[in-house]
């Protein structure tokens, strides 16, 4: 496969972008990244021409694939031929709001935002602000954006940030402790209950492999959240109007978080964020309360467009039926291949997200059990040997990954997640024959 102009283009921007891009994980392929001229439905055209099946899709947001359906291509050109924004309400801001309120079980107000990152930052602020308490529990492996209050590794005893910049005196405030750990979770609160704000935590781990939740370990840790007087704050930014449907994750899982942040889908493709949940709680935010949160962008009119007119789009069509059933048929002939070639890797996945882990699990094979995918089943002879939480990736075979799968499977004309750790999201774009290459192309290169 000619990629010579992917290449050249690399080169011009390691000289004026550091790292060659403009967000870390852009440059993890190897020996360079892709770069894109155009979409078209389920496949990216790259620089040089190539045609390539895409499961990256934006990693999230484009649910409903790269060719933006007729209303809201329409709504997005006629708010951005209108005059993009004007630093002054618009009522598509309040009609998107909405339509959110309406269909997610928890929320009952939004205040709309610019990233994920950004709805993660205020959604940590108003919850110290709410509790006058500083200190926030997150999962170990768990991300929520380029931020300073979660970039903290370790545990709940020592940690540290995991990156420089950021004073220790902040991480401090930050407890990790492992996801689908009931203990660990009852001990942070046993120790700095009466100061721990909030638990933000994402309902399914999908920036680790997709580390899928125990039955029982969300309801475990609302009542922990519950006894202490202490937030439960739900990252949708990923699951958010993909898993679960219009209800998303919470109504899938039956939780009733708090605070809810959400990012990628609600803004079909276009830069956004939110913070949802109960009025008594979003009220906090100034103008209406005392925690100050702005933005020149934020409820940006051609976002708001996008993200509404795409979710109107799911509401009305089969978007949900065609993504899950593409994403089980992925599962499951993935499971079948994993089973023949490379025993020790583990499937993940759920509705339409789906990943191969390298990892080097010991026991029977994956498809005696969990036919489409990990599901986390205690009676499943396989159990021990698979991700319970997102630094159970770590041990992965991440330089495989890195070095010979995924280039192989460029050539083969399939693009899969940039690192070993994101996700593999399907898109109302693909279609049965991108599953059947997409299964055919694992055969050659696992
Ligand atoms: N939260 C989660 C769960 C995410 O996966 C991400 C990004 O992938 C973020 C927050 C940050 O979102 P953004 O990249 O839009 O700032």
């Amino acid at each position: 496969m000619n990629r010579e102009r992917s290449r050249d283009l690399y080169d011009r921007a390691l000289s004026v972008l550091p790292g060659g891009v403009n967000s870390s994980v852009r440059a993890a392929p190897q020996p360079y990244p892709t770069f894109v001229e155009r979409g078209d439905g389920g496949h990216v055209i790259d620089a040089d021409g190539n045609r390539l099946v895409d499961w990256v899709m934006g990693l999230g947001p484009m649910l409903l694939g790269h060719d933006m359906p007729e209303p809201v291509q329409a709504a997005v050109q006629s708010r951005a031929s209108e005059g993009p924004m004007y630093g002054m309400p618009t009522e598509i801001e309040v009609e998107h709001a909405e339509f959110v309120c309406r269909h997610v079980p928890s929320v009952e107000m939004l205040r709309f935002v610019n990233s994920g990152t950004e709805a993660t930052v205020s959604a940590v602020r108003l919850a110290r602000g709410i509790t006058g308490r500083n200190k926030i529990v997150v999962m170990q492996g768990g991300y929520h954006g380029a931020q300073e209050s979660t970039l903290v590794e370790g545990d709940a005893d020592h940690h540290r940030p995991s990156t420089n910049g950021i004073p220790q005196s902040f991480a401090k405030h930050t407890l990790p402790v492992p996801f689908n750990d009931e203990e660990a979770m009852q001990e942070v609160f046993a120790e700095h209950g009466d100061d721990i704000a909030g638990v933000l935590i994402e309902p399914v781990q999908a920036n680790m492999g997709i580390v899928t939740p125990e039955a029982g370990y969300h309801e475990a840790v609302a009542d922990l959240c519950e006894g202490h007087g202490a937030l439960l704050i739900w990252d949708e930014v990923i699951t958010g109007f993909r898993v679960g449907g219009l209800q998303c994750a919470q109504g899938k899982y039956d939780i009733d978080p708090d605070i809810t942040t959400f990012g990628k889908i609600i803004g079909g493709g276009y830069p956004v964020g939110a913070i949802g949940g109960k009025t008594e709680y979003i009220e906090q935010f100034t103008p209406s309360g005392d925690v100050f949160q702005a933005g020149t962008f934020s409820g940006h009119p051609v976002t708001m467009a996008a993200g509404l007119e795409t979710l109107r789009y799911c509401a009305e069509n089969d978007v949900y039926d065609h993504v899950n059933d593409l994403g089980r048929q992925l599962r499951e002939g993935l499971t079948d291949i994993v089973a023949d070639q490379a025993p020790a890797y583990t499937v993940t996945g759920l509705d339409s997200m789906f990943k191969v882990i390298f990892t080097r699990a010991d026991g029977p094979s994956q498809s005696e059990c969990c036919a489409n995918g990990c599901r986390q089943d205690p009676s499943c002879d396989r159990y021990d040997s698979c991700p319970k939480r997102g630094t159970d990736t770590d041990e992965a075979a991440t330089d495989r990954y890195a070095r010979i799968f995924r280039p192989r499977m460029l050539d083969e004309g399939v693009l899969v997640s940039q690192n070993q750790y994101e996700t593999n999201f399907v898109s109302h774009g693909h279609t049965e024959d991108d599953v059947e290459r997409t299964l055919e192309a694992y055969k050659e290169c696992l």
